[in-house]
């Protein structure tokens, strides 16, 4: 795991959630996704690069907020869009 060079942390205004029901643009035109990442400025969950939607990056290119989290079982990295850099945050 990369060191944290992101300048965005003091983005980070919401915890991960404990569980959810899946990407939410996704569940609203019933698509399908692979991976989910939630959004640390605003919580909207959105899907991975990997799945066909990447509402997650389109939410941080339409929104500015920077910063991701992993919501994938056993993973705890971050990642910045504008710094392109992961990590992982001390406190989820
Ligand atoms: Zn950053
Ligand atoms: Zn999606
Ligand atoms: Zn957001």
């Amino acid at each position: 795991m990369m060191a944290a060079i992101c300048t965005h942390l003091d983005q980070i205004l919401v915890r991960a959630p404990e569980e959810v029901a899946g990407c939410e643009e996704c569940l609203k035109v019933g698509g399908q996704w692979v991976h989910l990442r939630v959004c640390r400025s605003c919580g909207q969950v959105g899907c991975c690069d990997s799945s066909p939607g990447q509402h997650a990056s389109r939410h941080a290119a339409a929104t500015g907020h920077p910063i991701v989290s992993s919501l994938e079982p056993g993973e705890d990295w971050s990642f910045c869009y504008v710094d392109e850099v992961a990590f992982v945050v001390e406190s989820r």
